[in-house]
């Protein structure tokens, strides 16, 4: 089950009377109020609160009581999750984000199709928000009434995952689908699940809970089931029942060896989330000026991350066969121990002397005709490697390819080895002369480490 799944000290105080379903299991079970108004809210959400994990408000509760209603039904201690599906242009999605702020809203969602720059709005107004208040952002695939096509179904997941989002609601049907593609810590929730044997409402996409924890759920969203049942907080028992025996019987979730477009989603996501794209003026190592720069150590300062980036860009170089790994202090040490560390080889780093040259300290030699990967955190214009592969040339060894995680290049580099890069972006340079930013006066700084 991924981190961002509720566990058993999610709810503050069992209320007497409470069941012997498991915690844990419990905590996964989020029940749908889907009903007209507050009163009957209150009511059914007092008959099940302690069998449930939290509370899915809709676009039928919210607008017939509001946040007045919000606040009420986050009195019961349970967590909510407001599932308007926000759709609009991103200042306005922005906005319903931060208004989201202070009501106990622990998930909030939106819709996919609004698009990348919507969904980036919304994940730079949640993160601007006080630590505490900040929801999980969960991405609308496709309605589960919907006949859904997978491969649009996974786009929109990884578009989600690459622009930020936490996690995204999924059919049953697409779960192992989406699990597959978006690796194991990438929140999936899913309505349409009905205990095994029970009638299909209007959703065409149903699977059992068992199926749906099995495949990869975190979180499951259940309504009719609960609401329409005779009793209630049995039919929330027996569903954490079958969720417990489903986490039981399922082997923990594996890291996945995803390729291409899926390490590429997740690695925007991990940027995201380490707030490593930073906005302001900045002054690229061309000299060209920047609203943005990408800070890789703050990727890297997360252990989990840099480790996962690392076997990824080993998997890029491992066809060429390096024997070790070389990289240039600071950028490139973090990154280049990982990537060595997944390959099974040794790694080295050059670093700058006194006289601002490249050279081997520290005892580090490199064997005649030893196959070097140089590896970096961003390739920029090459500089650094091409002035690496001078060094490891002149030791006698041989360079065989360069990896970074991020190649802001454009494809202008200073050096002919192959790159292998985990993720391209397009540096958004402009000339000091048409800079609206140096028109403005604001101050420009350098970002990187290396001095100038
Ligand atoms: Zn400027």
């Amino acid at each position: 089950m991924g981190a961002d799944t509720l566990g058993a000290g999610a709810r503050s105080e069992p209320r007497p009377g409470g069941t012997s379903s498991p915690p844990g299991a419990r905590g996964r079970v989020l029940l749908a109020v889907d009903v007209a108004d507050l009163e009957a809210a209150r009511a059914l959400v007092e008959r099940v609160a302690d069998r449930v994990g939290g509370l899915k408000i809709g676009k039928e509760l919210f607008t017939s009581c509001g946040p007045a209603g919000v606040r009420e039904l986050s009195s019961f201690g349970l967590p909510i999750f407001l599932d308007l599906k926000f759709h609009d242009i991103p200042n306005t999605v922005a906005g319903a984000v931060r208004a989201s702020a202070g009501h106990g809203v622990r998930w909030l969602s939106l819709h996919t199709s609004g698009g990348a720059a919507m969904l980036e709005a919304a994940v730079r107004a949640r993160d601007a928000l006080p630590r505490a208040e900040r929801p999980k952002l969960l991405g609308v695939t496709l309605l589960t009434s919907l006949a859904a096509d997978p491969e649009e179904v996974v786009e929109r997941a990884l578009l989600a995952q690459r622009c930020g989002l936490d996690g995204a609601i999924a059919s049953p049907r697409e779960v192992a689908l989406l699990r597959a593609a978006c690796g194991p810590d990438f929140l999936l929730v899913t309505p349409g699940v009905r205990a095994a044997g029970s009638d299909v409402d209007d959703q065409t996409r149903v699977a059992t809970p068992h199926a749906a924890i099995h495949d990869g759920a975190d979180l499951l969203v259940v309504g009719r089931p609960i609401r329409a049942a005779a009793d209630p907080a049995a039919a929330a028992a027996a569903l954490a029942q079958e969720v417990a025996a489903a986490e039981a019987s399922t082997p923990a979730r594996a890291p996945s060896a995803p390729t291409g477009a899926t390490v590429e989603a997740r690695l925007h996501r991990m940027l995201r989330q380490s707030q490593a794209f930073l906005e302001g003026h900045f002054i690229l190592t061309s000299g060209l000026h920047s609203n943005r720069y990408v800070q890789c150590a703050k990727l890297l300062q997360h252990p989990a991350y840099a480790r996962r980036a690392g076997a990824w860009l080993a998997e890029k170089l491992r066809p060429h066969e390096p024997h070790a790994v070389i990289s240039v202090a600071l950028g490139g040490l973090v990154i280049g121990q990982e990537v060595a560390a997944a390959l099974g080889v040794r790694a080295v780093f050059a670093e700058r002397g006194a006289d601002g040259k490249l050279a081997l300290r520290r005892g580090f030699e490199l064997e005649p005709d030893e196959r070097l990967a140089i590896v970096d955190d961003v390739c920029t214009r090459g500089t650094s490697i091409a002035e690496c592969a001078a060094l490891v040339e002149e030791c006698g060894a041989a360079s065989v390819v360069t990896g970074a995680i991020i190649d802001r290049s454009g494809g202008n580099r200073g050096f002919d080895l192959p790159l292998e890069a985990l993720v391209r972006i397009d540096a958004v340079a402009i000339h000091p002369d048409e800079c609206p930013q140096c028109a403005e006066g604001i101050a420009a700084v350098k970002p990187g480490s290396r001095r100038r």
